[in-house]
């Protein structure tokens, strides 16, 4: 049984035939893997070291995320099995308006605190971090509107 709060909707059904009503789902681990937060603690080093710049480094980890934490998705192939997930099937099936931007802020949501200890890791924008918007005892789950 799936952690409910580990699955997210990415969007209108591209299997053969459009057989889920409701669109696809992909399902999340529930906690970080190790491969994936040691992927994470690389990424942040080069960033810390001034090997990434910020937005480099959020596009290597969530893309990392993503890739590392997805365990099973409902995409569907011409014979009817489970599509494997890869970084190519990954690209091929959730571009970024439909699905890529929602499975990068699912992994943010489940992983941003484990990773960072409550810290927004990498910052991208302004420095401070103290007083802001994730520290009301609300999680962030509310994507920069578009
Ligand atoms: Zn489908």
């Amino acid at each position: 049984m799936d952690n409910e709060a580990t699955v997210v909707n990415i969007g209108p059904c591209r299997c053969p035939g459009a057989v889920h009503e409701d669109g696809d789902t992909a399902t999340f681990n529930e906690h970080l893997s190790t491969p994936g937060g040691l992927a994470a603690l690389t990424i942040r080093a080069q960033h810390d070291a001034g090997l990434l710049d910020p937005i480099e480094a959020n596009v290597r980890l969530w893309s990392e995320l993503v890739r590392y934490e997805l365990k099973s998705w409902t995409v569907l192939n011409g014979d009817g099995g489970p599509v494997k997930i890869t970084p190519a099937s990954l690209e091929h099936h959730t571009p970024f308006s439909n699905g890529g931007m929602v499975l990068a802020l699912k992994a943010s949501e489940l992983y941003g605190e484990e990773l960072s200890g409550g810290r927004p890791f990498p910052k991208t924008t302004r420095r401070s971090s103290a007083s802001g918007r994730t520290r009301r005892g609300k999680k962030s789950t509310t994507p920069t509107s578009t």
